[in-house]
């Protein structure tokens, strides 16, 4: 997403743009379109560039191994200021305007800050029942003869293995 700054009025701005996640380099597991959007507040001092997103994932169960679409979404604040910034600051999405800057492009930024709305455990359902340790039979939709036990989280990532 790329903003034209050097020629924007001192005050809001509204920037909205949907791309499909393939046009837009975003690999895997993203799916279908990113809506993007950004308020932006340009004053003489420095551009504060307020950002949205909303994007949809195809994610595998940790316990099921079944896909499912997630929607995910964020927000993050970008700062351009006319003075000279620190490396510490720019950690902290903050940058330097160039006097020669024309555009801004926030596209890196919104990268980062999708990848970071990933969850860090995927379930397709809070009570997902996940697959019987014996069988592999998927219990949200089937039931096995197998003796029931409790499966300890523990022992998630070999039952993925052996299937
Ligand atoms: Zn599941
Ligand atoms: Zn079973």
């Amino acid at each position: 997403m790329k903003i034209k700054v050097n020629s924007l009025s001192n005050g809001i701005h509204n920037f909205a743009l949907r791309k499909n996640v393939g046009e837009y380099d975003l690999e895997e597991p993203f799916v279908g379109e990113i809506d993007m959007a950004a308020r932006v507040d340009k004053s003489n001092g420095q551009i504060i560039f307020d950002c949205s997103f909303e994007v949809m994932a195809r994610l595998q169960c940790d316990r099921c191994l079944e896909y499912y679409d997630e929607k995910l979404t964020g927000e993050f604040r970008i700062i351009y200021m006319r003075d000279e910034v620190s490396e510490e600051d720019e950690k902290n999405d903050i940058y330097q305007l160039m006097p020669e800057t024309v555009y801004v492009d926030l596209t890196k930024d919104f990268f980062d800050y999708v990848k970071l709305a990933l969850p860090m455990k995927n379930l397709c359902s809070e009570d997902c029942k996940g697959l019987c340790p014996s069988c592999g039979a998927n219990l949200n939709y089937e039931t096995c003869s197998c003796e029931t036990e409790v499966v300890n989280p523990v022992w998630e990532p070999l039952l993925k293995l052996k299937k």
